[in-house]
C-alpha cells in the first residue's frame, strides 16, 4: 500500500482541485453505492462500490509508485473504459503522472505518431490490448482484472518537480487532427474540475442515476460520463463498444444493467431506430438521453421521442478543447417547426460569445459568426505544437488588452431572441463553388426534410482552385426504401440554387463512423473516389 495520501491537499483550505479528488468526492459519503457497472460475461455484471474503487486507486498507486516516476510523466494507456481503467487513471492523476488513453489497439501509425510525440515513461494495457512491440526504455505495465502488474520498469528519469500543481497536465487526448497529424489537446486538472462543476450546476443525474457511457476512453466524452456519474454520486454503466453494432445487444445491457440515462454520440441510436424499436420502447426506466459530437438529425431524434416520449433529452455542445461547453434540454414536444436545435448558453462559468472574421464581436441576434468560448476549462494547449496553439486561442473580443484568450470553435452560429446560441456548421464548411458560396449544412438540411430521410451528409470534392463539385449521402427509413436520387434531387432543385445542387447523390444502408461514432466524411470521400 502506498504511504503516499489519495487527497495530498484536502486539509489545504481554498485550493482547486486536482482530477481524482472531484472524482472520489463521493467515495467518503456514499462508499457502498455502485459506482461502476461493468459486463462480466453473459447476463452478469460486475459492481464496483465507491468504497472498492477508492481502494482500487491506492492499489494502482502503490504499484506505481515505486518506479521512480516524475510528475508530469506520460502514462499511455491502451484500455477500454472499466473499473480497472477508471482506477488507473486516477492512480495517475494522485501521483501527478498525465495519462494518454488511446482506447484499444490502437492504429499502428497513430500509435507510433503518439508515442514518438509525448516520450511516455510507462505503457499500460489492459486485456482486449494489442501487443506492438513497445519501446525498451519505456516502462510496461498490465492491468488485468482489479490488479495492475508491471513487467518492466522505465528507465530512469530525471526527477526536479517536488510538488503536482492544478495547473498541471491530468490528460492529453489525441483528437482526430484534420491535417493529418493527430492533435495532443493537453487538460489540465484545474480546466477538467472546472468543467466538472459547470456540468454539475446543470443538475444532470442524482445518486440514485445510472449513466451509461457509449464512448471509447480516448475520446473525452467518456471522460464527462465518468466525471457525471463519480461526481453526482450516480453509477457509471461501461457498455461494451462492439455491443453498439447490434441494436438487441446494446438495448439489453441498457435494460439489464437499468441504464437511466444513456449518454452517445447520435449514430449510437441509428440501428436501433432501424432494428430495435421495440426494445428501446420497453426501457422503462430510461429517464434521460445526452448526445453529444454532432448535430442529431432531426428526423431521426423525432422518431426516438416517439418511442420515448418522457424521457428528457439533452444536447450536449462544445469540443475536447474545452471537454464541452453547454447542456441544452430539447423541448419535448418538439414543435413541428423547428429546424434547429438550441445549444442554449454555456455551462455556469463560462461563456459562449459569437465574432465576425475580424475577430469583433456579433450581438445581433440572427447574425452568423465564429462561436469562441470564454471559460476556466480551456486547454493548456496542443501537445508539442505553439503554433496551432496560438491559432486555436483568440484574444478576448471585450476587452482584447485584458491578456485574457477565448476558445475559437471552428464552429458557426448565430443567437436567438433570448441570446440562446444555434450551432449552424463547422467554419470550414463554407465552400466556394463556381465563385459562389456554399453552406454545407444548407444542404443537408434541405435533404432531411424529405419524408423518409433519416439522415444525410455533404461533401465537396474537387480541388479548391478547380472544378468543386458536390457530393451528397442519405440514409432512408426502413419504410422509405423507395426513395431515390432523382427525388432527392428534385426536392433540393425546389428549394436550392442550381450551384448548391448535388452532382452526386448516393442512398447508403448507413453512413459510415469514425471510432468515436461521428460521421466518417474521409471514407465517404474514399467511397466516392473509390
Ligand atoms: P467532442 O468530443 O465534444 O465531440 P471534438 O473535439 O471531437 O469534441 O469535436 C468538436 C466539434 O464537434 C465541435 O467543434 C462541433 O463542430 C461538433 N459538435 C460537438 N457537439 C455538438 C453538438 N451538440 N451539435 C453539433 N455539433 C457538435
Amino acid at each position: 500500500m502506498s504511504d503516499r495520501t489519495i487527497f495530498p491537499g484536502l486539509l489545504d483550505t481554498g485550493r482547486e482541485e486536482f482530477l481524482h479528488e472531484f472524482l472520489l468526492r463521493m467515495a467518503g459519503t456514499l462508499p457502498d453505492r455502485p459506482a461502476v457497472i461493468e459486463p462480466a460475461g453473459s447476463e452478469r455484471y460486475a459492481v464496483t462500490t465507491y468504497r472498492e474503487l477508492e481502494l482500487l486507486v491506492r492499489d494502482h498507486m502503490a504499484a506505481l509508485d515505486g518506479l521512480g516516476l516524475e510528475i508530469g510523466d506520460r502514462v499511455i494507456l491502451e484500455a477500454d473504459l472499466s473499473a480497472a481503467s477508471i482506477a488507473a487513471l486516477l492512480a495517475c492523476s494522485a501521483l501527478g503522472l498525465t495519462f494518454v488513453p488511446v482506447g484499444t489497439r490502437p492504429p499502428e501509425q497513430r500509435l507510433a505518431s503518439i508515442m514518438r510525440t509525448t516520450e511516455p515513461a510507462l505503457y499500460l494495457r489492459c486485456p482486449g490490448a494489442g501487443d506492438a512491440d513497445i519501446p525498451s526504455g519505456v516502462g510496461l505495465g498490465h492491468i488485468e482484472g482489479p490488479s495492475l502488474t508491471i513487467e518492466r520498469a522505465p528507465a530512469d528519469r530525471a526527477r526536479r518537480r517536488r510538488e503536482p500543481t492544478v495547473t498541471d497536465p491530468a490528460y492529453v487526448i489525441f483528437t482526430s487532427g484534420t491535417t493529418g497529424r493527430p492533435k495532443g489537446v493537453v487538460m489540465s486538472h484545474r480546466a477538467v474540475t472546472s468543467f466538472y462543476h459547470g456540468m454539475m450546476a446543470q443538475r444532470l443525474v442524482t445518486p440514485d442515476d445510472r449513466v451509461a457511457n457509449t464512448s471509447p476512453l480516448q475520446f473525452d466524452f467518456s471522460l464527462i460520463n465518468v466525471g457525471l456519474a463519480l461526481g453526482s454520486g450516480a453509477a457509471l454503466v461501461t457498455v461494451p463498444p462492439e455491443s453498439l453494432r447490434w441494436p438487441r445487444r446494446f438495448v439489453r445491457v441498457l435494460k439489464e444493467t437499468g441504464a437511466t440515462q444513456v449518454n452517445g454520440v447520435p449514430s449510437i441510436w441509428r440501428p436501433v431506430l432501424r432494428h430495435e424499436q421495440q426494445g428501446l420502447a420497453d426501457l422503462d426506466r430510461l429517464r434521460g438521453i445526452l448526445f453529444c459530437g454532432e448535430d442529431f438529425p432531426l428526423p431521426e431524434l423525432r422518431h426516438l421521442r416517439a418511442l420515448l416520449p418522457g424521457v428528457r433529452v439533452t444536447n450536449c455542445y462544445g469540443s475536447t478543447e474545452s471537454m464541452a461547453c453547454s447542456f441544452e434540454e430539447v423541448p419535448n414536444p418538439l414543435p413541428a417547426d423547428v429546424k434547429r436545435l438550441s445549444i442554449g448558453f454555456a455551462h455556469k462559468g463560462a461563456e459562449m460569445l459569437l465574432v465576425d472574421e475580424a475577430g469583433r464581436l456579433i450581438e445581433r441576434p440572427g447574425l452568423v459568426g465564429e462561436i469562441v468560448v470564454r471559460s476556466p476549462a480551456l486547454f493548456t494547449g496542443y501537445w508539442d505544437d505553439p503554433d496551432a496553439t496560438r491559432a486555436a486561442l483568440l484574444p478576448d473580443p471585450v476587452s482584447p488588452r485584458s491578456g485574457q484568450v477565448v476558445l475559437r470553435t471552428g464552429d458557426l452560429g448565430h443567437t436567438g431572441q433570448r441570446g440562446e446560441m444555434y450551432f449552424c456548421g463547422r467554419a470550414d464548411s463554407q465552400v466556394q463553388i463556381r465563385g459562389n458560396r456554399v453552406e454545407l449544412d444548407e444542404v443537408r438540411h434541405r435533404l432531411l426534410e424529405f419524408p423518409g430521410v433519416m439522415a444525410a451528409e455533404v461533401l465537396v470534392l474537387g480541388p479548391a482552385d478547380g472544378d468543386r463539385r458536390l457530393s451528397a449521402f442519405v440514409v432512408v427509413s426502413a419504410r422509405s426504401t423507395d426513395v431515390g436520387a432523382a427525388e432527392l434531387r428534385a426536392h433540393c432543385a425546389q428549394a436550392l440554387p442550381t450551384y448548391m445542387l448535388p452532382s452526386e447523390l448516393r442512398v447508403l444502408d448507413a453512413l459510415p463512423t469514425t471510432p468515436n461514432g461521428k460521421t466518417d466524411r474521409e471514407s465517404l470521400v474514399a467511397l466516392v473516389s473509390g
